[in-house]
């Protein structure tokens, strides 16, 4: 599909990430560290998410005991949702983010956004599509209607509601 044959073309890949609510106030130094690591941002949007757009997003953890508490988390405030390309962007994106949980990114990877930026389990700074797929379904999740706009030269840069 379109989505895997930009991906060939470029030989670059696309993930999605996202700063969550309560790494708002870092995003700059969040950015920088995206920047600073070879990650392109192709696009980028900040929007707050509904209590169900939140849900809709996680619901492969539906099932989680968190699932509620994260729920609330992800549309307590506005978030940053970017679209990331790099040779390899969803593993760099990975690790440079770290571990789930903020005490394991403190212990195993302390140079992570996570160690340095996350507050606990829940509240851990940002997001991190894992996998080819999944990264599919999320750009597509905040960037339906920029998928593949023309944007070569021109960057998208959105600030509002998403639909
Ligand atoms: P990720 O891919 O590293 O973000 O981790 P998961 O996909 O497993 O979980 C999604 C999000 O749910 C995490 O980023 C956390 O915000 C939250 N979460 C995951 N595991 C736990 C947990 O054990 N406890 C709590 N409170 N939140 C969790
Ligand atoms: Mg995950």
């Amino acid at each position: 599909d379109e989505f895997t044959r930009r991906n060939l073309q470029q030989l670059q890949e696309r993930t999605l990430a996202l700063i969550k609510p309560d790494g708002i106030p870092y995003m700059g130094k969040i950015i920088e560290a995206i920047c600073c690591s070879g990650l392109i941002i192709k696009q980028l949007r900040m929007c707050k998410l509904s209590r169900g757009q939140a849900k809709d997003f996680y619901k492969a953890h539906m099932d989680k005991p968190f699932f509620e508490e994260l729920a609330n988390h992800m549309s307590s405030g506005p978030c940053v949702a970017m679209e990331l390309v790099a040779e390899d962007a969803i593993a760099k994106w990975r690790l440079l983010l770290g571990p789930t949980s903020t005490e394991v990114a403190r212990m195993k990877a302390p140079s992570s956004i996570r160690a340095n930026f996350g507050t606990d389990s829940t509240r851990n700074a940002v997001h991190g599509a894992d996998s080819y797929d999944s990264a599919r379904r999320e750009a597509h999740f905040f960037f339906a209607d920029r998928m593949f706009a023309p944007c070569a030269k021109f960057f998208n840069v959105t600030l509002g509601i998403i639909k």
